[in-house]
């Protein structure tokens, strides 16, 4: 029976751990956090729901069923109106991440509550000190998050250029039944209102090399806050998180695993560059890795296994959407983008799709080109982010 360490007990982690567990692994799943609020939109979209049916029952579940989305000033894009239904609800990340642990600990995990100080890979095994001491096993799976220490210790962490900041506050108190959403020039990128049962996950994000400092993208988020009245009442409390965001270069060459170790979900930086969902990704990975390590016939071939279907099943998309960031962002392009949303339902069932994670990068284009708006902008859209990756 082989033995497998997890490093993270987030969404990546806790799947990767139930499937191994399910499979006969013997598994412990290191993480001292739980239970613990992640700094998150809490997006779940309808494809990251269906991977996890089995711990999340998505009509009782408590979330919050996204019926709208507001694109400032007042394009209203409407989910259920496009036939997605329950395609995106938002959480709390503490339930939504306490669920699929449980899950992992129902089917035969062990949950060690200690931070991991230090991996090294051995030539037959992997030491994982904690607290409490040294332990083995002869595979790690590294699903400790955008700052993981086994990317530090086995490959390297990400550059400056490979992150975003994300920064902004809870509003306890509040809460809504739409996504707001906001294009900003500078920082390129938008602002947003995710609506949890409680509270609003409000924030903005920057590429963290863009030379604007988490302070004053809180203090950009604050002043939306009071401009829109979205919270009007409610306690802020603020965060700050890093986010993997990947040039699409970085997806050619990306490294995911080695003998006796991968990465999943953000440790391996798997975020859409655009949306910024990663749960769905952490979550699909940590099952890629769980079925690499119990179906291959050796741990060499398991990290070969693992890299090739994390480069097929999310690099190439993650680097389509990598290279269309820069022109997705653009002052002029999002104006575009908000006239074309009032005035055409396609564009509208374009957008929806895309929120829901329902819509491809692959055929994104093609999609926009039917609509003549957009699609003389696709032009412009399509040659600024010709110098990315
Ligand atoms: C502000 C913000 C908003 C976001 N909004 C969305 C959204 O709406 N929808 C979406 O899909 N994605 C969103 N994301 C991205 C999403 O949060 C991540 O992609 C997702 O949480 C990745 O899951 P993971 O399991 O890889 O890592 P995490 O969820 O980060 O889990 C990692 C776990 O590892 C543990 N850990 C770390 N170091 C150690 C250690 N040394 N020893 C033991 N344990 C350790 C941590 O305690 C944590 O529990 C957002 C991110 C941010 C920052």
């Amino acid at each position: 029976m082989i033995d497998v360490a997890i490093v993270g007990a987030g969404p990546a982690g806790a799947r990767a751990a139930y499937a191994l567990a399910r499979a006969g692994a013997r598994v412990t799943i290191f993480d001292a956090s739980h239970p613990r609020e992640k700094p998150c939109g809490g997006g779940v979209t309808g494809r990251a729901l269906s991977l996890v049916g089995d711990a999340i029952d998505a009509e009782t579940f408590p979330r919050t069923v996204i019926r709208r989305a507001r694109f400032a000033p007042d394009a209203i894009v409407s989910l259920e109106d496009d036939g997605l239904g329950t395609a995106l609800i938002v959480a709390s990340r503490a339930a939504f991440d306490a669920a699929l642990l449980d899950r992992a600990i129902s089917a035969g995990a062990r949950l060690v509550r200690a931070r991991v100080t230090d991996i090294v890979a051995r030539r037959d095994s992997v030491a994982i000190d904690t607290a409490m001491g040294r332990s083995t096993a002869d595979f790690v799976v590294g699903a400790d998050g955008a700052n993981s220490l086994v990317r530090r210790r086995l490959v390297s962490p990400f550059r400056r250029d490979q992150l975003s900041i994300a920064t902004g506050y809870f509003a306890h108190g509040a809460t809504s039944d739409e996504i707001a959403i906001e294009v900003t020039a500078q920082p390129a990128g938008y602002i947003w209102s995710f609506p949890r049962p409680d509270h609003l996950a409000i924030g903005i994000c920057a590429q963290a090399d863009a030379g604007i400092g988490a302070a004053a993208l809180r203090a950009r988020t604050a002043a939306w806050i009071d401009a829109t009245g979205i919270a009007r009442g409610a306690r802020l409390a603020p965060y700050s998180w890093p986010i993997p965001s990947l040039a699409a270069r970085d997806y050619v060459s990306l490294v995911a695993a080695g003998p006796h170790w991968c990465l999943a979900g953000d440790a391996a930086g798997l975020v859409d560059p655009i949306t910024r969902e990663g749960i769905f990704f952490a979550i699909a990975s940590g099952g890629w890795a769980a079925e690499a390590i119990v179906g291959t016939a050796s741990v060499q071939a398991a990290a070969r296994a693992y890299t090739e279907r994390v480069r097929e099943e999310a690099g190439r998309e993650l680097a389509r959407a990598a290279r269309l960031k820069a022109g997705f962002f653009q002052p002029a392009f999002g104006r575009l983008m908000v006239r074309a949303l009032q005035q055409s339902s396609a564009i509208r069932a374009v957008m929806a799709d895309l929120i829901a994670g329902e819509q491809s990068y692959r055929t994104l284009k093609w999609r926009l080109l039917r609509t003549l708006e957009l699609g003389i902008a696709w032009t412009a859209w399509s040659d600024s982010s010709k110098s990315e990756g």
